[in-house]
């Protein structure tokens, strides 16, 4: 470290070397790479290949570790639509229409629709139209006496992650799931509204279909056969069938819907009786609930098998070699294309290595080991990444400092950011040193858009396993579709690379602006001589989501006051025999410790900040040789800062994990929802309990949030 204190290149000056060498026209040429063949997970290993040559080539050390995971190839899918006769009436062709214009349309081997571990199986039988298939629209239509057994459901893409769609479709007892695009979820960019479809304007081309993974997100990411451990060759594999669904579904496009949900047309309950979000945007049918009189039968053959998949993990060896960032991005997309979903994340990621490339080349050696991360079958659940992390559990838990995700960088032109508190901080300073494509900077656009809101973590990305298994501060971000964006083709084969070219980035400068936010956080995370967190602000949420908790389950009023009196009747409870005094009272004293607990917490973090900040402005200070001795004291103190720094975030994870088969999330403040998958669940214990009206287990929760708090407070106080 002292030795260092000749050698430094100021930080300014590297920020300035990394924003020269990004250049749209090399990220355009990876991007046309990446998205010119399929290369679905397990089957890209050329690209892989390629990846980590241009790695080498950029003079970063690269190399290819694989897993063998469990997945799935479709072989044939089929509809057909019956009459009240029992003859077929209709036969979708479940294609997306190829357009001249797209060449990578066209391409023969492109990969059909289907999606990722579904089950190979026939069902047959009559349909209802489920709204988005969320737990509450099950519910609503359970609570009118709808009979799901037997039936074929068909819901709208939308809302939350479709593997959970199925499972709660499948825990209904139905026979088999159908999920379409509505054009309604576009944002206002329709047909209707007079937009022109893909190609000749921004709306949906009516025949795209959107694939992607059923697994059931929010019990386990990764290899559903090697649950928290290595899908190494020879591996001791378990059933999957608690990870993924056990009856069959496949994806349609709305156009190819259209003649199947016609059939429902004043059958069963109408959708002004259920909600606001029940119609669609399509005037051909009614939104009917059904059942249908006729039957629909759907098959769906897949090819299940072991094979390996292919990470490329390029490693930047710092000064601290064991000191690690790792920021990363998936390859593997459901169709030829990709070149918003992963490959514009992909081509930002080589645009980076050829920066730091370049850094290293004029004399640049990182304080801390980057390493970048190619990611393979994210797809199907998330398995390169988690398999990875998995393998190096020990190693990532005792040195990696931060986990930067970019999946999607560009699929629109409303930045959207998730992270853990830790990082807010580094991400608004990063936000602000780059210039936006429309100009002012990508913070004042980002507040003008959404008030530069930063979401909590949820899952669908490879930070799932850092974040929630590991408790190593993550962060993902991009570019994302919004209102009056063109509407973003996700999983269908016009998210290509001429799709990206003509509509949505024609001159690669929010990809170019992406690039330069992520390299700015990862020098600051490689860079900083003090880890730049911040604590305050970890605090402060906590808070928040504790108060949100209350919002939402006015009984922890009563809680925090243990009140003595008929608190069902204050509250308004309708089952009031499921709520006991007893269990009020007995949580009281583990409620108020948690509220307690965080209130210090917020105390202790702010004075830490501040204390990190001071050594931050000694640090920078220059000293004369003569005082070498005071700034080996003050680098002894930073030393011990960053420990706990490196060590906060890992303070709320509790070994056994959260309930409900739910063990692999071992972080108590941030899990995927169990009804969402995308979204995050807060407190996600504490929040589970309280839905269940679980008592001994909110009790269990209050007290272990507490003990993490008081651990983390005790690490910072
Ligand atoms: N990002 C992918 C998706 O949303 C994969 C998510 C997952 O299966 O974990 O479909
Ligand atoms: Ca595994
Ligand atoms: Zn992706
Ligand atoms: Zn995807």
């Amino acid at each position: 470290d002292l030795r260092r204190l000749h050698h430094k290149i100021p930080q300014s000056e590297l920020e300035r070397a990394l924003f020269a060498s990004i250049n749209p026209k090399s990220i355009r040429a990876y991007s046309k790479n990446y998205t010119a063949a399929p290369h679905l997970g397990g089957t890209n290993f050329e690209l892989a290949k390629w990846t980590a040559d241009t790695f080498e080539e950029f003079g970063i050390k690269a190399e290819i570790p694989t897993y063998d995971c469990y997945i799935n190839y479709p072989l044939s899918a089929g509809i057909e639509l019956y009459d009240k006769d029992g003859q077929v009436s209709y036969v979708p062709s479940l294609e997306e229409d190829i357009l001249d214009e797209d060449p990578t349309t066209g391409l023969v081997d492109q990969v059909p629709t289907f999606h990722g571990y579904s089950y190979s199986g026939d069902a047959k039988g009559q349909f209802v139209y489920a709204n988005y298939g969320r737990k509450e629209d099950f519910d609503l239509l359970s609570s009118k006496g709808l009979d799901f057994s037997n039936k074929i459901v068909i819901v709208k893409y939308g809302k939350i992650f479709r593997g959970l769609k199925v499972k709660f479709a499948q825990e209904l007892g139905a026979a088999a799931v159908l999920i379409y695009s509505d054009p309604a979820d576009d944002g206002g960019i329709t047909l209707k509204n007079g937009y022109k479809a893909y190609p000749d304007g921004p709306a949906r081309n009516p025949s795209s279909v959107q694939r992607g993974s059923v697994q059931f997100l929010s019990i386990a990411p990764g290899d559903p056969t090697t649950p928290g451990w290595p899908s190494k060759k020879g591996t001791s594999r378990v059933s999957p069938y608690d990870r993924i669904p056990s009856i069959p579904s496949l994806p349609i496009s709305y156009r190819e819907v259209i003649p199947i949900l016609k059939q429902l047309n004043g059958h069963g309950i109408k959708p002004d009786q259920l909600g606001s979000d029940w119609k669609g945007d399509i005037d051909e049918f009614d939104y009917s609930v059904g059942p249908s009189k006729v039957e629909l039968k759907l098959s769906n053959l897949q090819n299940y098998t072991i094979t390996p998949l292919f990470n490329v993990i390029g490693r930047i060896e710092g000064i601290r070699a064991h000191e690690t960032v790792v920021i990363g991005n998936h390859r593997d997309a459901w169709i030829a294309g990709g070149a918003g979903d992963p490959n514009s994340g992909s081509a930002v990621l080589l645009e980076l290595a050829k920066a730091f490339g370049e850094m290293i080349k004029s004399g640049w050696k990182p304080l801390r080991t980057i390493v970048l991360a190619s990611w393979d079958g994210e797809e199907y659940g998330l398995l390169g990444s988690t398999e990875w992390a998995e393998d190096h559990a020990k190693f990532l838990g005792d040195n990696v400092v931060a986990y930067i995700n970019c999946d999607v960088s560009v699929s629109g032109h409303h930045l959207f950011v998730s992270s853990s508190p830790l990082l807010n901080q580094l991400f608004r300073e990063a936000a602000k040193k780059v210039s936006h494509p429309e100009g002012g900077t990508v913070y004042e656009k980002w507040v003008e858009q959404n008030g530069a809101h930063i979401k909590n973590l949820g899952s669908g990305s490879d930070y799932t396993v850092f974040q929630d298994h590991l408790g190593i501060p993550s962060l993902d971000f991009g570019y994302s579709f919004g209102p009056g964006d063109p509407v973003y083709h996700y999983h269908s084969i016009y998210d290509s690379f001429h799709w990206m070219d003509t509509y949505d980035d024609p001159e690669w400068a929010y990809h170019s602006a992406i690039a330069k936010v992520w390299g700015l956080i990862t020098l600051g995370l490689s860079e900083g001589e003090i880890i730049p967190f911040e604590t305050e602000e970890y605090g402060r949420l906590l808070k928040l989501y504790v108060e949100d908790l209350e919002k939402k389950f006015p009984v922890l009023e009563a809680i925090k006051q243990a009140l003595d009196i008929n608190y069902h009747e204050k509250f308004g409870f309708k089952h009031s025999n499921q709520f006991q005094m007893s269990d009020i009272q007995r949580t009281s004293k583990p409620y108020n410790n948690l509220i307690q607990s965080i209130g210090k917490f917020i105390k202790s973090a702010a004075e830490f900040d501040e204390y990190t900040a001071r050594l931050h402005k000694e640090y920078i200070k220059d000293y004369p040789w003569y005082k070498y001795p005071k700034k080996f004291r003050l680098l002894v103190a930073i030393k011990l800062a960053n420990t706990k720094l490196f060590i906060l975030d890992r303070a709320f994870l509790y070994d056994k994990g959260l309930d409900g088969g739910r063990d692999w999330f071992k972080h108590v403040v941030f899990a995927p929802g169990r009804y969402t998958g995308y979204a995050g669940a807060l407190l996600p214990g504490l929040l589970e309990a309280l839905e269940d009206k679980d008592w001994a287990a909110v009790e269990k929760w209050l007290k272990i949030i507490t003990d993490c708090v008081d651990k983390a407070d005790s690490i910072i106080s």
